[in-house]
């Protein structure tokens, strides 16, 4: 299967060949055909598996083959959960863009508003935006919606997870009832179904093979570890293995600066990206990964979220993080574009019930390894410890439910996560 077959123009296919791509992805061999046809899709896709270009290429066939309009309204909306994310799809709708007469813009909070009010007014026809700040100059009148023809919604599960619902809602009020919609999201709860139903029209639906794909090339190890004995374990493996590349996960924003700054003290380049930090700081950090004056990237979830690094090959989760899908995600960001990569995660008994959790989600049990010196401590309590308690930290915002494990319910899990949302709603808004 060839991109040509896949019925993309002239001017695409050169962009695609300027990248390199030689064939399409299972997900854009899959979604491709169907957007080109104009059909609403839902699809089912992790980061690393092309799907930015399974949604990109189709969707500016379509606008470079309607006639302009003489305003250049916005024509298609790009909405995902994260800054980081949106720069990159912006960056990808660029260069795959390059040989089309078509202008796109990128919008997200964190940043000074003026250029990006000055961009659209001059007119753009593929606009990429995560949800605050696309409402903020929709209420400032600095943009419309109402000629959206193609809206794409990506990274959905992570939309909800940051509590970007009501949000979502708002944003399709602002469309024409009349457009073309694709749904992109790892995970399929029963809240992206929910959403999927009130969003998508007789939805084509695109599967790549398994939910969890991603983890199949990944060389997996689990390190049982003493809780106190993480940080010198963590810094002996990237000294003694010389890595050059490591991206880092902590459950808290101040649990990656505490780390991030035991690492410089050993000696290793190291920096945090984390909802506090600026949005300078964030680009400045990733930029120093990328190129490599940076061996460590020490991140939380969320701000990783949407990383796009290719052939990273060592991830570690210096905590586990108690909702099992995210270990999918984390680990997803090693492996990337078929390269192989490897997945550490030091786990103190604390963490033994989410362990138990994410082996039941991959289907596997992760090799276990004990390294002397930083053995387990066997009178440690396998209790979890709750999201908000951690010890240094974020005294007095505990919540009282005691927190899911593996075999918990549903529910306490979701009353949790829901917890979790409003409170990082309430205290971070400036996150995305
Ligand atoms: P994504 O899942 O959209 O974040 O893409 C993951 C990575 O795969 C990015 O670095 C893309 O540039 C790359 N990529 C996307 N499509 C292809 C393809 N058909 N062949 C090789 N690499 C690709």
């Amino acid at each position: 299967m060839s991109f040509k077959a896949l019925g993309l123009s002239e001017p695409l296919l050169k962009a695609i060949r300027k990248k390199g791509y030689e064939t399409p992805s299972p997900i854009q061999a899959k979604a491709i055909p169907s957007v080109l046809e104009g059909k609403d899709v839902l699809a089912s896709a992790q980061t690393g598996t092309g799907k930015t270009a399974g949604f990109t290429l189709p969707l500016l066939h379509l606008l470079s083959e309607n006639p302009k309009q003489k305003f250049r309204p916005i024509r298609a909306l790009i909405l995902t959960p994260t800054r980081e994310l949106a720069a990159q799809v912006f960056a990808n709708v660029k260069e795959y863009s390059e040989f089309l007469n078509l202008r796109s813009a990128v919008i997200f909070g964190g940043v000074n508003q003026k250029p990006q009010i000055a961009t659209i007014r001059k007119g753009v026809d593929v606009l990429v935006a995560t949800p605050g700040r696309l409402l903020d100059l929709q209420n400032q009148g600095a943009l419309s919606l109402k000629r959206v023809e193609i809206f794409v919604l990506d990274e959905a599960d992570r939309m909800l997870d940051m509590g970007f619902l009501r949000d979502i809602e708002r944003v399709m009020k602002l469309m024409p009832d009349k457009r073309q919609n694709l749904l992109f999201s790892a995970t399929f709860s029963k809240d992206i179904k929910k959403l999927a139903y009130s969003i998508l029209n007789n939805p084509v639906q695109v599967e790549t093979a398994r939910q969890n794909t991603a983890v199949e090339v990944i060389d997996q190890k689990v390190y049982r570890v003493a809780k106190g004995k993480k940080t010198g374990l963590i810094i002996k493996l990237i000294s003694e293995g010389n890595w050059k590349q490591v991206l880092v996960f902590t459950r808290t924003k101040h649990g990656a600066n505490k780390l991030c700054k035991k690492m410089i003290s050993a000696g290793i380049t190291a920096a945090a990206i984390h909802g506090n930090k600026s949005q300078g700081a964030r680009t400045k950090a990733l930029a120093g990964f990328k190129n490599g004056s940076v061996r460590v990237l020490v991140a939380t979830d969320i701000a990783a979220r949407g990383i796009d690094i290719p052939l990273l090959p060592h991830v570690i989760n210096f905590e586990l993080p108690n909702i099992s899908e995210d270990y999918v995600h984390r680990i997803g960001r090693t492996g990337r574009a078929g390269a192989e990569g490897q997945a550490l995660s030091l786990v103190s008994a604390d963490e033994t019930s989410y362990l138990k959790g994410i082996e039941k989600l991959i289907g596997e049990s992760i090799e276990v390894e004990i390294v002397e010196g930083f053995e387990p401590d066997p009178n440690a309590s396998t209790e979890p410890i709750k999201p908000g308690q951690n010890r240094n930290q974020n005294k007095g915002r505990r919540t009282n439910s005691r927190n899911s494990n593996s075999k918990g319910s549903g529910n306490s899990r979701n009353s949790n996560r829901n917890k979790s949302r409003n409170r990082n709603r309430n205290t971070d808004s400036k996150r995305n």
